[in-house]
């Protein structure tokens, strides 16, 4: 199994001439459709260029309501009626965005020929909670720290299971019953009658996937269990060090910040991004995210990384 992010938005608050506001998506390819994780302004824009079918995208998580991350999904919601769209599509955000949608929707007097369900995602659950799953993926959240409700989300491919090792395989050569009794936790028994217990010769399958979003939030080690160990994180990344002081007043976190979170949290990657507009190269901000965390890197517009 395997999970692709496409980089649709890296900036922060406002687009420069090469960024946009933040947006994310996410494919896996066990799956026909895609998730779309913030949709900023411009998003709409930045699917077509990278060829997207925005029809396939079945599932829309909006971390909070700071308009960089959701002006874009007005748009959206109108361009989907114009295409014809009939499929369903999932809105997982705050409360207060079903009002703005409704809103105009009722002003430009439009009734959706496609079924929109909103999903509130509850301001009040202080800890992890699921959001949806099916047979190949679970998605959940957790609160961030930022100056209004926001939550991050975290993607995890289902079905980590146990592996025979290929070691004890190839020295063995055990029967496909064997195997099947080794997978349920019975103990191997040899021709010489060694007993070899089934710990010992399985492990987990680890091409199942986990990404987790974290974005918008100042430093806070609050989130270090849900994301722990993950295969990538992506974690905002707005200021540099020397502006440590904006950021904390802000509510953002630094390059440094970002990376001693991943660094603690034992992650396999991490992807920084939403950038101050000040930054004209953002290769600083990755450099110094790297002094802290080596197998760091950037967030570019259109780029897609194989999780
Ligand atoms: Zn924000």
């Amino acid at each position: 199994m395997a999970l692709y992010l496409t980089v649709l938005g890296s900036s922060s608050a406002t687009p420069t001439a090469q960024r946009h506001p933040s947006a994310f998506l996410l494919k896996s390819n066990k799956k026909r459709d895609y998730f779309l994780i913030d949709c900023g302004e411009g998003t709409q824009i930045l699917l077509r260029q990278a060829g997207i079918r925005m029809q396939r995208i079945s599932r829309i998580f909006i971390s909070h309501l700071h308009g960089d991350h959701f002006f874009g999904l007005i748009g959206f919601i109108f361009t989907q009626n114009l295409l014809g769209r009939q499929e369903e599509l999932h809105i997982y955000a705050h409360k207060p965005l079903k009002t703005i949608i409704d809103l105009h929707l009722k002003t430009e007097k439009t009734i959706l020929q496609y079924p929109l369900l909103f999903h509130p995602i509850s301001t009040t659950k202080k800890k992890k909670f699921l959001l949806y799953e099916d047979d190949t993926m679970e998605i959940s959240s957790f609160p961030l720290l930022h100056n209004i409700p926001t939550n991050g989300f975290l993607f995890k491919e289902k079905g980590r299971k146990r592996l025979v090792s290929k070691e004890f395989i190839a020295k063995y050569n055990p029967t496909p019953e064997q195997i099947a009794n080794i997978l349920k936790g019975y103990n191997f028994v040899d021709e010489e009658g060694n007993v070899i217990h089934s710990k010992e010769i399985t492990c987990s399958s680890d091409n199942h996937k986990i990404f987790a979003y974290c974005s918008d939030t100042a430093y806070t080690e609050t989130i270090l269990p849900y994301i722990k160990e993950v295969d990538l994180l992506f974690h905002e990344a707005t200021f540099m060090e020397d502006l440590a002081h904006i950021a904390t007043e802000k509510y953002h976190s630094t390059t440094k910040q970002a990376a001693t979170i991943a660094k603690l949290a034992q992650v396999k990657a991490l992807m920084i991004g939403h950038y101050s507009a000040r930054y004209k190269d953002t290769n600083t901000l990755i450099e110094e995210a790297k002094t802290v965390f080596p197998n760091t890197l950037g967030a570019f517009e259109g780029s897609t990384i194989k999780i």
